[in-house]
């Protein structure tokens, strides 16, 4: 059952075979048995997800249902979800019930997905490993020892373990397609502006999107068909007809320009993920896609640019965590500086306190041009590097992250090295771009990930470039020994 695909599972609801109880019930039972051992779900909403599971077979049975009517998913602790704790990954607001729902948790629900529970997640996002949550590490379900990636570990160790069959993630810096590319799945971080961003907790504003990480490119297609859309409580959602990402799945992908930019196979990439993707290059010729050599110079600027970026944007974010309105507040402040400093002090990780403090530097009058105005520009370099490149190219390929899942606690203590391993994702944050990894080998056991990037609103084309090959090959369908 937990193999199933949606469509497969969407084909069970509507003969009548399966009932989204029994669904919903299924994948409860798998979280309670496994996830002891994983820790991907902060919170289970068993309750919610039976309730919204008996309307879905009320509406399946009124002959209502759409596609995905009655299937579960799990939720990114990053939305907020009305009634129930949104904790962001952060003690901060391990307290926080939300009000309301994020755009993405109604969409959702109004297409009749029952929830599952809140994931696991880095704190505000702010990581690789999924090591920096308040609520603790998620264990790699391929190998318990080591890091799912982050920061939506918890909704990748979650798919790829079969305690749900789909979840929603977010991507700032490669928190989609990093994780993917770890525990052997399929993700989709869409361009920025396809999904509402009202309701999903801020960390960069104009890098952070919601997207999809499933098991196939075809999953993705569905659910992301459900999420994106204009939304008029988000300024920077597009307006934009939302298309059926379906539909071009089975195109061939004959005379398919595929650009390899070659600061993307250079130093620093693990020689026996080299391989991997060089074999899924073979692969993707044999469909009929057609290699071209490009460069995207300025690549090796774009972690550094980030990270004077991204912190600026977390630093005015975060400011709204000030002990007054929600979340923690210190026991007996002495003065209103006092609550301030202890709250943010006792309450934030120190992942997010380095990047709040270089945030605040950045943004000083005295440094504002040296460094944050100085990576907007890069910034731009690197939007013009994959202008360039489309106009050549169909779609870029390389690997997602230059090496396989690494041990917990390897990279905890060396920031640098940990941010590297966003190296080939960041850049596409920066320009607004869509991505996607897909499962594209293995090394030692461990799932290797092949990132494919499109131009501005080519989630259609990246989805039939995914799907493509999962015709053809089978990583897609490898699941960790012990959840099979
Ligand atoms: N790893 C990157 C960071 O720590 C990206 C995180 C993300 O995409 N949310 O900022």
């Amino acid at each position: 059952m937990h193999n199933k695909s949606l469509t497969e599972l969407s084909a069970a609801l509507a003969s009548g075979d399966l009932s989204s109880v029994e669904l919903t019930h299924y994948f409860l039972d798998r979280i309670d048995q496994y996830d002891g051992d994983i820790n991907s779900f902060v919170t289970v909403t068993s309750e919610q997800a039976l309730a919204m599971a008996k309307q879905a077979d009320e509406q399946i049975a009124a002959g209502q249902a759409g596609k995905l009517t009655g299937i579960p998913i799990g939720q990114k602790d990053i939305f907020c979800t009305e009634g129930v704790r949104t904790a962001c990954g952060s003690k901060m607001l391990d307290n926080f019930i939300a009000p309301y729902n994020a755009t993405v948790i109604d969409k959702l629900g109004a297409a009749g997905m029952p929830m599952l529970g809140k994931l696991n997640m880095d704190e505000f996002a702010m990581g690789s490993s999924n090591e920096t949550s308040f609520y603790g590490a998620v264990k790699n379900p391929w190998d318990l020892d080591r890091i799912p990636g982050g920061s939506s570990g918890g909704s990748a160790a979650a798919v790829a373990a079969r305690l749900t069959p789909v979840a929603t993630a977010t991507d700032t810096g490669g928190s989609i397609r990093q994780p993917a590319s770890m525990c052997g799945l399929t993700g989709i971080k869409p361009t920025y502006g396809r999904v509402s961003r009202w309701g999903m907790i801020a960390f960069a504003s104009s890098l952070d999107q919601a997207g999809v990480l499933a098991r196939s490119a075809e999953d993705c297609a569905l659910v992301l068909g459900e999420m994106a859309g204009f939304d008029e409580k988000d300024s920077t959602s597009v307006d934009r007809d939302v298309p059926d990402y379906t539909a071009d799945l089975a195109e061939p992908l004959k005379g398919l320009k595929v650009g390899l930019p070659k600061e993307y196979f250079g130093e620093g990439l693990d020689s026996a993920v080299e391989k991997n993707i060089q074999d899924a290059i073979e692969e993707y010729k044999k469909l009929g896609a057609e290699m071209v050599e490009i460069s995207l110079p300025n690549t090796h600027l774009a972690i550094p640019a980030y990270y004077v970026i991204a912190p600026a944007e977390c630093s005015s974010n975060l400011s709204r965590f000030d002990g007054v309105r929600y979340g923690y507040r210190c026991e007996d402040p002495k003065d209103l500086t006092d609550m301030y400093e202890r709250s943010r002090g006792e309450a934030f990780g120190s992942e997010v306190k380095n990047r709040i403090m270089i945030g605040a530097y950045t943004l000083s009058a005295g440094y504002y041009d040296a460094y944050y105005l100085k990576a907007q520009k890069i910034r731009r370099l690197i939007s013009d590097d994959f202008k360039a490149a489309f106009e050549k190219v169909d779609v870029i390929m390389g690997p997602t992250s230059p090496v396989t899942a690494f041990k917990l606690g390897e990279k905890k203590d060396d920031p640098v090295s940990m941010y590297l391993s966003d190296i080939y994702t960041i850049a596409l944050n920066l320009a607004g771009l869509p991505g996607m990894s897909i499962p594209a080998g293995q090394v030692e056991g461990l799932p290797v990930g092949l990132q494919i990037i499109g131009n501005y609103f080519e989630e259609s084309k990246l989805l039939n470039v995914a799907h493509q090959f999962q015709q053809a090959t089978d990583w897609h369908t490898q699941s960790p020994a012990d959840y099979q």
